[in-house]
């Protein structure tokens, strides 16, 4: 039976039983290494679990299916995928990012990528006459974030990817904020889609990892080769468990989505807030291109609160949102980004780019919406100076 809607290939996609035994779901196969049958006889194409694991290999067909791709790959973590995708350059190449990329794919860059001589730019992909000027000899992909962190700046896909794919460049698209359920970048034009999957894709807080998906088969092969090399893969255990996240997906980011809806629009009409940056507000910014490529806003917001609120404060009085890096899990979190995720960058940077010490980013979890909105409520009212 074939079937091409998302939330059946969420559950049944990519490898759905284990054709041994006839159960439903891929086992965990803990082994480092398979028997071969002879010299160069080996069962099902297996020798060594670096190279490929049945149960990394259920996941890594999962997502190519899910985005669309000719094939995916599974890494120990978000940035491990980032790091194998940037060795596909190098020295004398010029990677473009979007202009608040995120903070870890700005420090590979800038701090490991060039000690090779592959060298990271920031770009404006959020508009794309500026970017198309931004474009050099040297340029050789361009890595796009859309939604972008803190602010969920947007970037057309589309857009973009034609412009760079006039120059020849590659386009990459971190869809961490988005999952193929929301947003499909191959369709708009990516060859590489990223994922760290630690955050809304495995959805419970519970691992780290990390999904890569190519559209061709060079890069599918130069891809596997570079897993191979470099070997920061997505062990057994935590691969199971990323399938075991992707299959409800679509139910939890429902929820996530609704829920997000909901707190963007009280937080928008509330006085004590100063701006609201929530790409599924019909007054943002970036609503009119969001909606054109993606099913909706997502659910990942930041607000600003006005002066006369003790920021500290508000994070104490917190009872029910907990103040953690990261995203995407079914409890709602809460971040500073001033002081943590982009604490590296300096003050009057920040404050120019519009993430000042009053800005707030909320991954807003699937508990019942009203509890989040009380919780907010009464920490912005005690942190009234
Ligand atoms: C978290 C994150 C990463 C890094 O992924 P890890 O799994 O933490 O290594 C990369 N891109 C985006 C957009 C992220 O949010």
């Amino acid at each position: 039976m074939s079937y091409d809607k998302v939330n059946t290939k969420l559950i049944h996609g990519g490898i759905p039983m284990d054709e041994y035994t006839g159960a439903v779901n891929v086992p965990v196969y803990l082994t480092s290494t398979f028997k071969q049958d002879g010299l160069g006889v080996r069962r099902r194409g297996y020798e060594y679990a670096r190279t490929g694991n049945p149960t990394r290999e259920a996941l890594e067909a999962l997502i190519a299916e899910l985005d669309g791709g000719l094939a995916g790959f599974a890494f120990s973590s978000g940035l491990a995928a980032i790091d194998t995708v940037l060795s596909l350059f190098k020295e004398g190449d010029e990677i473009l990012t979007s202009e608040n990329v995120y903070g870890g794919t700005f420090r590979i860059l800038d701090q490991v990528f060039s000690h090779f001589g592959i060298k990271g730019r920031l770009a404006h992909t959020e508009d794309p006459a500026r970017f198309a000027a931004e474009i050099s000899d040297q340029t050789k992909a361009v890595l796009i974030e859309s939604p972008a962190n803190p602010l969920m700046e947007i970037t057309d896909i589309r857009t973009i990817s034609d412009i760079a794919h006039e120059k020849g460049l590659t386009v990459i698209v971190d869809n961490t904020f988005m999952t193929p359920y929301l947003q499909k970048p191959i369709e708009l034009g990516a060859d590489i889609v990223v994922y760290s999957a630690t955050k809304y894709l495995a959805g419970h807080s519970d691992l780290v990892a990390g999904l890569v998906v190519v559209t061709t088969e060079e890069l599918k092969e130069r891809v596997a080769f570079l897993q191979n090399s470099k070997g920061a893969v997505l062990p057994p255990f935590d691969s199971w468990l990323l399938i075991r996240g992707i299959k409800t997906l679509g139910v939890r980011l429902d929820r996530h989505v609704a829920n997000a809806e909901k707190i963007a629009a009280w937080l928008d009409e509330n006085s004590d807030v100063k701006t609201v940056y929530y790409p599924g507000l019909k007054n943002s910014a970036g609503y009119e291109i969001n909606k054109k490529q993606a099913r909706n806003g997502g659910a990942m917001m930041s607000f600003e609160l006005t002066e006369d609120h003790d920021i500290a404060v508000f994070f104490e009085q917190l009872r029910l949102i907990m103040l953690a890096e990261s995203l995407g899990g079914v409890e709602s979190l809460i971040c500073h980004p001033a002081s943590m995720t982009h604490a590296s960058i300096p003050k009057e940077i920040r404050e120019k780019v519009g993430i000042t010490d009053q800005l707030i980013r909320l991954s807003p979890g699937i508990e019942d919406v009203d509890d989040i909105i009380a919780d907010l409520d009464q920490a912005i009212w005690k942190s009234r100076k």
